[in-house]
């Protein structure tokens, strides 16, 4: 495991990969590839690319008018009302970052990225206003002016349930059974079990597990 360092090369000699990074070059004859929405940064690379939608989300803090006020971790389903996405989630304050404050989210985007590199580290403000309002309107005890605000970018398929892709690279990739992908989709809390999954496919070809819903290649890598 090395931190900071990105994979900028990747060449193929028979059955091996020769993977340079900036940290040195690196020889394999499996490759696991899963670097979050910075994915066509590594299988461009390969010479195809991914039908996804990014989201650079909004993120702020709010602070306690009565410190002793407290939230459990929740989520609101709402319909959209215009190009107010209305779902928003929140965490419980935490003595371990920003004690006097309570974070809530949109969980939503108003305007969705077409590459990652349109990211900025600047929350889109009507999302904040939204929140806010969603803070004012139903969070008793919490001052509805957001701070310590930030983003996180996701990278999103056009699937109406968002899936995951779980596949191997296409099969015009030369060694393409040698090479597999987790891309696009909610992941955190299938984290450790998409771990399993992926070993089993890069080790064996194949997993015990009913991925077939995920295996969706076919319809989101494209060739460049
Ligand atoms: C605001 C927000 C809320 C979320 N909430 C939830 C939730 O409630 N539940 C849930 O299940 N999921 C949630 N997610 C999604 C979840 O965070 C991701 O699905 C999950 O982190 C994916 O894990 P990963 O290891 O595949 O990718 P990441 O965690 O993105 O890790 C990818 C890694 O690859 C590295 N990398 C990128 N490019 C390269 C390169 N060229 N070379 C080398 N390394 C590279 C990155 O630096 C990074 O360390 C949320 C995401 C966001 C943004």
């Amino acid at each position: 495991m090395k931190e900071e360092c990105p994979v900028i090369g990747i060449k193929q000699y028979q059955n091996t990969f020769v993977i340079t990074t900036t940290e040195g070059t690196f020889v394999s004859e499996k490759l696991v590839i899963l670097p979050g929405p910075y994915i066509d940064s590594i299988i461009n690379q390969l010479n195809f690319t991914i039908k996804a939608t990014y989201w650079n989300m909004t993120s702020a803090y709010f602070k306690k008018l009565d410190p002793k006020i407290q939230y459990p971790t929740w989520f609101v389903f709402q319909n959209a009302v215009g190009s107010n996405g209305n779902q928003f989630y929140g965490f419980p304050s935490v003595d371990w970052n920003h004690p006097e404050y309570i974070r809530v989210a949109p969980d939503f985007v108003i305007q969705p990225l077409t590459n990652p590199n349109q990211r900025t580290l600047v929350p889109n403000p009507q999302e904040l206003a939204y929140t806010a309002q969603w803070v004012k309107d139903h969070m008793t005890g919490l001052d509805p002016t957001p701070h310590f605000t930030s983003t996180c970018l996701i990278a999103l398929s056009d699937i109406s349930t968002k899936e995951l892709i779980i596949d191997f690279a296409p099969n015009y990739v030369p060694n393409h059974e040698n090479i597999v992908l987790y891309a696009t989709g909610w992941a955190a809390k299938f984290v450790p079990f998409l771990g399993k999954i992926l070993t089993d496919l890069a080790l064996d070809g194949k997993t015990p597990y009913d991925i077939k819903h995920f295996q969706l290649g076919h319809k989101y890598f494209k060739s460049l």
